[in-house]
């Protein structure tokens, strides 16, 4: 099923209109294009919005911190709200790394301040940077949560759309560098047969990951996989979906030397 693609025709010049910013290409992307619209139907304020994580690649606040001054030049109106979290401090203070299945970190530390802030400043309209491929997975699955019409998602009263569905990544790249003037480096690491390493820029490593993904973390960020590592020794947890590989990996030896089912019940 094909997406409505949000056509320059929308006439954003009445709304209260959000943006997440993620600190990656696709949400920076959808600015870009907002910025290509006719003027005349610029939205009434453009509502940027931000968590940064610790966990972030390096240049990732700076990413953003140009992007809100990109957007401050061309919108007639634009606010930016930044909070500011870590997830290995929350999973500390949880006692726990999440399972791959299950994301409490991105509905503490970037969905529930994201919602408040909608809240408290009437946000009637989001934008999302959903690209091809992703877009009507990602998309149908919020229609059915909010139990909307695929090309109308309306949640908690505000409609949501996904402006950049048709274009992929390359696009979203392009359109960075046109606009932006770059983005973070961690995209331009590349392997052996010239493939990007990160397809994303997210917390490194995220408890999403696979075992490549976290070799990946630990060869090219060191320091932030060292970090993941002892969390993981102190909570007696482990990063990723399989425990064995993960230890096997990054080497707890205790997690071997378990204790002894017979000694166990002496
Ligand atoms: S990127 Fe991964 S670790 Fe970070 S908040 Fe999202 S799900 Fe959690």
């Amino acid at each position: 099923m094909q997406l409505d693609m949000f056509p320059e025709y929308i006439d954003y010049s009445e709304q209260e209109v959000l943006l997440g910013l993620s600190g990656g290409i696709n949400s920076m992307a959808v600015l870009c294009w907002l910025s290509k619209c006719d003027p005349k139907y610029y939205p009434k304020t453009l509502h940027l919005f931000y968590a940064h994580l610790a966990e972030h690649s390096d240049d990732t606040f700076r990413f953003v911190a140009d992007g809100v001054r990109f957007a401050r030049r061309v919108f007639p109106s634009v606010q930016f709200r930044m909070v500011r979290g870590s997830v290995i401090e929350y999973f500390e203070s949880q006692k726990m790394i999440p399972h791959p299945t299950k994301s409490p970190c991105t509905r503490v530390l970037k969905l529930e301040p994201m919602f408040t802030y909608m809240a408290e400043h009437g946000i009637t309209e989001n934008v999302v940077g959903y690209v091809k491929g992703e877009a009507i997975r990602r998309a149908s699955r919020m229609a059915k949560r909010t139990n909307s019409d695929l090309n109308h998602v309306v949640a908690d009263g505000v409609r949501v759309r996904f402006p950049i569905s048709s274009h992929d990544n390359e696009w979203c790249f392009d359109i960075c560098r046109e606009l932006i003037g770059w983005y973070p480096a961690i995209y331009d690491i590349r392997d052996a047969k010239g493939n990007r390493v990160f397809k994303h820029n997210n917390c490194l490593p995220c408890k999403n990951m696979e075992l490549a993904d976290f070799k990946a973390v630990g060869k090219h960020f060191p320091e932030k996989m060292a970090k993941a590592v002892e969390l993981s020794d102190r909570l007696k947890r482990h990063w990723g979906r399989n425990a064995d590989d993960f230890y096997t990996t990054f080497g707890r030896e205790e997690w071997e030397a378990i204790e002894c089912e017979h000694c166990a019940f002496d």
